[in-house]
């Protein structure tokens, strides 16, 4: 019998490593024959640790399981996937997956990550295998056509920047990944890494192909440990297979790929800061122009993508760009990994094209707060997004929809908040945020953002004459940081302060929302 007990860090969090040692011991006392395989996360976060197992109908899930739980659910007949307690029935049947559109995740938690056999048996490097025949213009324009914009944040389409990549001039071109996933409320990248890293691969050295590039660097940030490891072991596997180093995929072209560790900075998620830092310097924001589709990595044209970019990137080859681009809605083509984390019910991944509402993900697929008071606050988009105003919960999520309102989709983090939450603080939060992580380049942002903690902490504290006066600088200061930082730490740290203020003004000691 074959069981599935998750190796992702969020499910090794809340004891996965305990629960596969108690079924591997508990079954072997027991005289039952087992195969334990550590998949991925299903990303249904809140069932973890997620136990699955094999039978003639598909998997059958169990969960959130503790390891003082085995002892029953084998008494109750886990092995044979019968009912209990803990059971959800078919692991593809419980509504929260049943309702996704995985493209980008499709064999997240359904294989073993670093299984090369796995992954082929479930489509992978079919995107590779074809880009292998392809003139190196036929694979930038399906990325074109299929309409894949960035992941990471900024939503530029992938294909141009490809396509520059490709046309510069440059004795040597590299393709970096960006997967210092620091937003607030984000794993998608981890999640990924963890659970399938030979499609991050394979979607690397489609792009390799692309534009010529022969090395590639994933940089990924210190704190995730476990994909630093997956994606180093994976890497190996799929060099000593061919699908890397001298003649990839039998293509006659070469593409090297390593894995940097990140220094710990949020900015070193900001592309250029990326690259200071991959250099071996400290992760300092560059100015642009000259972009890095030209002058790049170590001087050179270098395309830079987020993790889930690069991930989709061999599902539009294998399947076409018509498919992907079948997905999805205006110039928002294609499907985004949503992630619902916060004060939920039911914390998780969802892969969706793009289209539905903000209140379908926290209340249908969320379950609505944590501590089942009502929702009052949604940030979208890491901690440099808005809160959404409560009336705009129904609007289609969609990149265009979205900027039309001042607010970002960026990387697809949702963070929930109930009522308790007071705005007030979550404003200083970001402030206080922004005064940290700032790399200190530019003076609206790392002197800003500390005059903005000052002047947040007068206007709760004072509520006298001055109290106007403090709303009316606080709104000064962020014009000023919005109009005149060189990147968007600064740049956007006024996006959730400013939405605070206009949704939530009684949490400042405004009777009413101040004038736009
Ligand atoms: Fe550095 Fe902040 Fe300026 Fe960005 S906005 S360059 S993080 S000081």
């Amino acid at each position: 019998v074959r069981i599935y007990v998750p190796r992702d860090a969020a499910a090794l969090a809340v004891g996965a490593d305990a629960v596969a040692r108690a079924l591997t011991e508990e079954c072997a006392v027991r005289g039952l024959p087992v195969e334990l395989v550590r998949n991925g996360s299903r990303g249904l976060l809140w069932l973890e640790a997620l136990v699955e197992v094999e039978t003639a109908q598909g998997r059958v899930a169990y969960g959130p399981v503790s390891a003082a739980d085995v002892p029953g659910l084998l008494d109750a007949g886990l092995l044979q996937g019968l009912p209990h307690a803990l059971c959800h029935g078919l692991t593809e049947q419980i509504p929260y997956l049943a309702s996704q559109e995985r493209l980008t995740f499709a064999r997240v938690g359904v294989i073993d990550p670093l299984s090369l056999a796995d992954y082929a048996a479930h489509g992978g490097w079919q995107g590779l295998q074809a880009a292998a025949t392809m003139a190196a213009e036929t694979i930038v324009q399906q990325v074109l056509d299929s309409g894949l914009r960035g992941r990471g944040g900024a939503a530029f389409p992938a294909g141009i920047k490809w396509k520059t990549v490709a046309a510069a001039a440059g004795s040597q071109k590299y393709i970096a990944c960006n997967a210092d996933e620091g937003d607030s409320g984000t794993f998608a990248d981890r999640l990924l890494m963890e659970g399938d890293p030979f499609c991050l691969i394979e979607g690397m050295a489609i792009a390799a192909l692309a534009v010529g590039a022969t090395q590639g660097y994933i940089y990924v940030r210190s704190e995730y440990p476990h994909a630093i490891a997956t994606l180093k072991e994976a890497i190996a596997r799929a060099s000593a297979a061919g699908w890397l180093g001298g003649n990839v995929a039998g293509s006659g072209r070469a593409f090297y790929l390593q894995v940097r560790k990140g220094a710990g900075s949020y900015v070193c998620g900001e592309e250029t800061a990326m690259l200071e830092s991959i250099e071996g310097k400290r992760g300092i924001v560059r100015a642009k122009p000259p972009l890095p589709a030209i002058e790049g990595l170590f001087g050179q044209p270098t395309v830079i993508n987020n993790v889930i970019t690069l991930a989709t990137v061999p599902v539009i080859l294998a399947k076409g760009a018509a498919f992907y681009q079948g997905f999805g809605m205006g110039r928002s083509r294609g499907t985004l990994p949503f992630q619902i984390a916060g004060n939920i019910a039911r914390g998780g991944l969802v892969e969706k094209a793009f289209g539905l509402s903000l209140r379908a993900l926290v209340e249908d697929f969320g379950g609505g707060t944590a501590t089942g008071r009502p929702v009052k606050a949604i940030q979208v988009g890491g901690p440099l997004g808005s809160y959404v105003a409560p009336a705009d919960w129904d609007d289609p999520l969609d990149y265009e929809t979205y900027a039309a309102k001042g607010n970002v989709v960026g990387h697809g983090g949702l963070v929930v908040h109930d009522d308790a939450a007071n705005m007030a603080r979550l404003a200083r939060y970001a402030m206080e945020f922004c005064a940290i992580e700032s790399c200190g380049k530019c003076t609206p942002c790392r002197i800003g953002s500390t005059r903005g903690v000052e002047v947040i902490d007068r206007i709760t504290t004072n509520q006298g004459a001055a109290h106007a006066a403090n709303v009316a600088l606080l709104e000064s200061l962020c014009d000023t940081m919005e109009g005149g930082s060189m990147c968007a730490m600064g740049g956007m740290t006024p996006y959730p302060v400013r939405s605070a203020l206009t949704h939530y003004p009684q949490d400042f000691g405004i009777e009413s929302a101040p004038a736009a």
